[in-house]
């Protein structure tokens, strides 16, 4: 689950990280009020579920607070990133010296986590891990390896801190750590952490986004003011569609429709697709024992998928059952009908029972399996993945 940037940076003091105490405003005069008590130069931040609000045009500055009603009338009449504006961060605008960027996520080619630090932070982060690399320290830990504070003060020398400010950023370095460990994290970040002209650091955004199995583990989340919440915003039609059904599925950017038997078996198609130089169009998981209803559903998901040219099939019955399997396909093909090629493998528990479904069916209706190569035990999975490659590139 992402979290708001007030939200995450309640969580930034609980571990002592250094913000501003801005407020969070759902009106323009609630804007105007807060920039009167603080009685500063404020920035505006439009609070939604997505980064790069600055290049887009989400975060503003006010003088006064006229102004600051003013922009903030600006930005609750705007969607941001196609989000709607809610609600807006009202913060104390800081004089910045430098910005610097601190993460803290997970490593998955090194099957470590990974804290991220450069000098050179602030909007164009993602453009400098593309061209100057060597410019973001990475230091990668053990699940199980603790960060400590000479490390922290280490990556404070690295970033350039002076003097008492060593300590300042290796304690940051620290804490953000801590947080991202304690809260079951995917990733924290800090970006920018800002060095004020009056030498001070502050975390002036934040973002944080938090394992969504884990949040059982966080009550005090909700006693906190956040509250769990579905990611919409960041899902598919499809996969929205799909979670309604209660099908495991997510869209990659590939033109393979996977329909695979279990998580493993999605998993393992997927590679297989690679290795043969295709790519799929999504991972699905079809759960054991599949009602015919669902692998139906599962099949509409694929053939209403524009990106899909061709269809890769397998089930090893294990639990469930070949015969469940045959019903489910020669539904969908009944009732919805294929119009892109697939291949399809079945072996396992009811095999027999399962192609004798199939005979039938096609008896009865040739045309509606015109589109389908069926293929047993007799056939290596790879060769099934390699067909799936062949059919794709053709069309
Ligand atoms: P993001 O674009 O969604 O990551 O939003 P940020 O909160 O990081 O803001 C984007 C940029 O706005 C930052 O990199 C800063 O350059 C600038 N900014 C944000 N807060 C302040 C502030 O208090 N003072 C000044 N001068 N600039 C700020
Ligand atoms: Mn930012």
């Amino acid at each position: 689950m992402r979290l708001y940037e007030y939200e995450a940076k309640k969580l930034f003091t609980k571990f002592g990280i250094p913000i501003t105490s801005g407020e969070v405003v759902e009106t323009p005069p609630q804007a105007k009020a807060f920039a009167e008590k603080l009685n500063k130069p404020v920035v505006l931040k439009t609070q939604i579920l997505s980064g790069g609000r600055g290049k887009a045009g989400g975060v503003k500055f006010a003088n006064n607070p006229e102004e600051a009603q003013r922009k903030a009338e600006e930005l609750f009449a705007t969607k941001i990133k196609g989000f709607p504006v809610e609600k807006i961060l009202v913060d104390e605008k800081l004089d910045i010296e430098k910005e610097f960027y601190l993460g803290v996520t997970i490593d998955r080619i090194n099957y470590k986590l990974v804290i991220l630090a450069s000098s050179e932070g602030g909007v164009e982060i993602e453009e400098l891990a593309r061209k100057d690399p060597q410019k973001i320290k990475r230091i990668n830990l053990d699940v199980d390896e603790p960060f400590y504070p000479f490390q922290g003060l280490g990556l404070a020398k690295w970033l350039g801190a002076k003097g008492d400010n060593l300590k300042v950023v290796g304690n940051i370095a620290v804490s953000l750590f801590k947080l991202f460990k304690q809260y079951d994290a995917k990733l924290v970040e800090i970006n920018p952490l800002i060095l004020t002209k009056e030498g001070k650091f502050v975390a002036a955004d934040a973002r944080a986004s938090i394992d969504d199995d884990a949040l059982f583990r966080h009550p005090e989340l909700s006693e906190m003011g956040i509250e769990k919440r579905h990611e919409e915003g960041e899902m598919t039609k499809r996969e929205k569609i799909a979670r309604e059904w209660g099908i495991p599925y997510l869209d990659l950017d590939g033109d393979i429709g996977m329909f695979p038997g279990g998580a493993g078996f999605g998993i393992m198609g997927n590679d297989f697709i690679q290795y043969f130089g295709g790519k799929p169009a999504n991972f699905m998981d079809s759960g054991g024992g599949p009602t015919p209803e669902r692998l139906a559903k599962m099949l509409i998901l694929l053939d209403e998928n524009p990106n899909v040219k061709a269809i890769f099939g397998a089930r090893f019955g294990g639990i469930s059952r070949c015969d469940d399997f045959a019903k489910g396909v020669v539904m969908f093909l009944k009732d919805h009908g294929l119009s892109k090629p697939m291949v399809l493998r079945m072996t396992g528990n009811m095999w027999e029972e399962g192609v004798r479904i199939f005979q039938e069916a096609k008896k009865d209706n040739p045309e509606i399996f015109k589109n389908i190569e069926i293929h047993g035990i007799e056939t290596p999975i790879e060769e099934i993945a390699k067909r799936a490659v062949e059919l794709a590139e053709k069309m």
